[in-house]
């Protein structure tokens, strides 16, 4: 993905918005369709029957019919791709857009370029033709700034802050927090290995973000204490301005700004610190991890609440701050072949000299000193080389009676995952 920031003029924005407005209905109506859906009952329309009540709906509806139906079209072809890989993506089934959180629009390129296999040579269909694909039209304006094709808004231009102009089929515009961003759907280019061929583990954590196994630590940039204390500040004044003020909106915005900005941050050292790794290691190895569950609501139901519903919402706020699952995505992209997961159980409590597992090894979140040979080491750089080693762990035996049961496992067990609650959290 190459994304720049997006300047349109007052009219341009308009329009957008009003893209943005007939993306999400589409999606909604689509989301609606497939809510409707209950064993017994005909399954919900596909892609292409969804098209065909798209064309209907514009001829009824005059605000739908009036905007653009490549547009509208694109909506429910991102909805089929959504729900396709709702059981692999990590996000489930396609949920409901809203106004003003869930803003943007995906445009396929207007301008019809030959298409060419991988080795060349120009890509023929049956009857022996050239195979025409879709590529965006983007033109450069000067060394700093360029300009895309928008339909129904001309040309619109972007803050060229890369080198060279991105070549896609298509490209995703958004608004979130007071800013227009252009995404064109770019797979980066795959890294070639070092002749090396040396393999790096690395451990994610919260107090470090990655720890790699050749000991050096790596920090996801965050918000600095100043910057916490302005959202603090511009959080309270919203909240104390009266409804419906003019004050509130702009305090919200203030927020949302400097939210933006550690999101970018995230997304930024995440790129760099990939393209680090894929250039410098030939196999890169991360511990598995379950994000989704890792940051579970802790908050349980009204009958039955949930303990420590506090600190395990910060510990949620620190996981989901280190961009865990974007470090590893584009690795893999820029490594193709070249990443691996390691099964992470008791990573962080075996020792990477001998192979002992011991709770009681780990002294402290950042200590690890080993029980049965007394190797030391800073605990998370130990976890990583037994990531690096492929090691995980292994699955505890089972305990056998002598008569063909299986007693239960002891309550207290020796090998157990360090837990939350007493980890360091930072709490912010
Ligand atoms: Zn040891």
């Amino acid at each position: 993905m190459s994304r720049f920031r997006l300047y349109p003029t007052p009219v341009q924005a308009q329009q957008m918005l009003l893209h943005c407005a007939h993306a999400r209905y589409v999606w909604n109506l689509a989301v609606e369709q497939h809510t409707h859906w209950r064993p017994g009952r005909r399954s919900a329309p596909g892609f292409a029957e969804q098209c065909r009540q798209l064309t209907e709906a514009r001829r009824e509806n005059e605000w739908l019919g009036a905007g653009n139906a490549d547009v509208q079209q694109q909506a429910l072809k991102d909805f089929a791709a959504a729900r396709n890989a709702r059981f692999t993506s990590g996000f489930g089934e396609p949920t409901w857009r809203r106004k003003h959180v869930h803003e943007g629009f995906r445009v396929i390129g207007s301008d019809r370029v030959p298409e060419f296999e991988p080795d060349g040579s120009p890509k023929l269909n049956a009857k022996g033709k050239q195979v025409m694909g879709r590529s965006v039209v983007v033109q450069r304006l000067n060394r700093r700034w360029a300009q895309v094709k928008v339909p129904g808004c001309g040309w619109v231009r972007f803050r060229l802050s890369r080198a060279e102009l991105p070549a896609a089929k298509t490209f995703r515009v958004t608004f979130r927090n007071g800013q227009w961003h252009i995404a064109f759907a770019v797979v980066p280019e795959p890294i070639d290995a070092p002749a090396t061929g040396e393999v790096i583990g690395i451990d994610r954590g919260v107090t470090i973000t990655a720890a790699l196994s050749d000991g050096r630590k790596l920090n996801c940039p965050q918000l600095t204490v100043k910057e916490r204390a302005r959202i603090r500040k511009h959080e309270r004044r919203a909240a104390r301005a009266p409804r419906g003020s003019e004050a509130k909106v702009a305090e919200h915005a203030k927020v949302a700004r400097l939210k933006a900005r550690e999101a970018n941050r995230r997304k930024d050292w995440c790129e760099q610190t990939s393209t680090m790794l894929a250039r410098s290691y030939g196999l890169v190895r991360f511990e598995k991890l379950n994000i989704k569950n890792m940051t579970r609501s802790a908050k349980g139901t009204v009958e039955q609440p949930g303990t420590n519903v506090r600190q395990k919402a910060g510990l949620n706020r620190g996981i989901l701050a280190q961009g865990w699952g974007l470090l590893r995505q584009r690795t893999e992209q820029k490594a193709p072949g070249r990443v691996e997961d390691v099964a992470a159980p008791f990573t962080s409590l075996r020792c990477s000299a001998c192979g002992w597992i011991e709770k009681k090894s780990r002294k402290s979140q950042a200590d690890f000193v080993c029980v049965s040979c007394g190797f030391t080491c800073n605990a998370d750089e130990n976890a990583s080389i037994n990531v690096a080693a492929g090691q995980g762990g292994i699955p505890r035996p089972r305990q056998t009676a002598g008569a063909g049961g299986v007693t239960a496992a002891a309550s207290c067990s020796s090998a157990r995952e360090p837990q939350p609650a007493w980890i360091g959290i930072p709490l912010f």
